[in-house]
């Protein structure tokens, strides 16, 4: 099922309050969709698949307009997390490094749609900018009664965040418009991509964030945790001991998706010509795609395991109920 807003507020609350983290997969396509709810099911687990801007105006879903993007990457999750096969899977779309000039406005369609929880790149804005454009995201919610649920971030590949950005970033927009903050995002030593030193990974500053948010909330409030990607299981194991309740990941899987698709190549060179009896079913779409969800679902389980969401969908929905 395609979790509603306030939904997918509780379920960063169980996930914070339980100790587990979910899953966040950058999904570009519509068969890395179809494969991370494939793995979420196989682990009865609650999976976010979310996208960035690039992934809104690219050639699967938006074609240059990202508002476009959000329509259809959203009719194929409403589609497929409706069907039988994935119904009991929680499902959360979330709008992830949103940036630039139409920020506000691709995030108000957003809304509108009824995106689980969206979040914003704040990278390039200073403090006053990034407080100004969650406040005015929350009084847009306010003004045409759209239910909201929000990622903020500050930092994310800055090192690590000072604990007083936490009070004075985070605790603005909650003194101000409060209720919407679900997580937060600061910077904890990871850096976005593959094969940046991660030697900073820093634990302790998870769960002082993680406090200090959770205080100025008056709820638990789990921290999102950026540039995941070469991490090792033992240290998302200690990022979710300290309260990491969402994990993006992105630059691993479009590896692990891209290095099978090479592989596929590879192997069936021969029977791509166009003389070979097995042509046809070598070339068409469901070839290939066959072939990356074969090697792609089993590391996202892995993923969805070492961050100790196994069976948590059924614990989830039962609170629901
Ligand atoms: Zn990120």
């Amino acid at each position: 099922m395609l979790l509603s807003p306030e939904q997918t507020r509780a379920l960063y609350q169980h996930a914070a309050t339980a100790g587990y983290a979910v899953l966040a997969v950058n999904a570009d396509s519509p068969a890395a969709i179809v494969d991370c709810l494939i793995a979420a099911r196989a682990c009865d687990a609650p999976i976010i698949v979310e996208t960035s801007l690039w992934q809104l105006t690219g050639h699967s879903f938006g074609v240059g307009d990202p508002c476009l993007g959000i329509d259809r990457f959203l009719a194929e999750l409403h589609t497929l997390a409706a069907c039988e096969r994935f119904r009991d899977v929680p499902v959360i779309y979330h709008t992830d490094h949103i940036k630039g000039p139409a920020t506000v406005s691709i995030l108000t369609h957003a809304m509108r749609k009824r995106a689980s929880s969206i979040s914003l790149d704040s990278s390039s804005m200073s403090a006053e900018e990034n407080i100004a454009t969650m406040i005015r995201l929350c009084e847009i919610a306010a003004q045409e009664k759209l239910p909201l649920t929000l990622e903020m971030e500050a930092g994310v590949d800055d090192g690590v965040t000072p604990l007083e950005e936490t009070r004075t970033l985070f605790g603005e927009v909650e003194k101000r418009m409060p209720g919407h903050l679900a997580l937060w995002a600061p910077g904890v030593g990871t850096k976005h991509g593959l094969g940046n030193d991660l030697g900073g990974f820093n634990p302790d500053a998870i769960r002082a964030h993680r406090d200090l948010a959770s205080e100025l909330a008056g709820r638990p409030i789990g921290i999102a945790l950026h540039g995941s990607s070469g991490l090792t299981e033992a240290q998302l194991a200690a990022g979710v001991a300290a309260g990491v309740a969402k994990v993006n990941w992105s630059s691993e899987s479009l590896l692990i998706r891209s290095e099978a698709a090479a592989a596929f190549f590879d192997q069936n060179r021969e029977r791509l010509r166009q003389t070979h009896p097995d042509f046809k079913a070598t070339a068409m779409d469901n070839g290939l795609q066959q072939s990356i969800s074969a090697a792609y679902v089993p590391k996202v389980m892995a993923r969805i395991e070492s961050l100790g969401g196994r069976g948590r969908a059924a614990d989830f929905l039962k609170t629901l109920a």
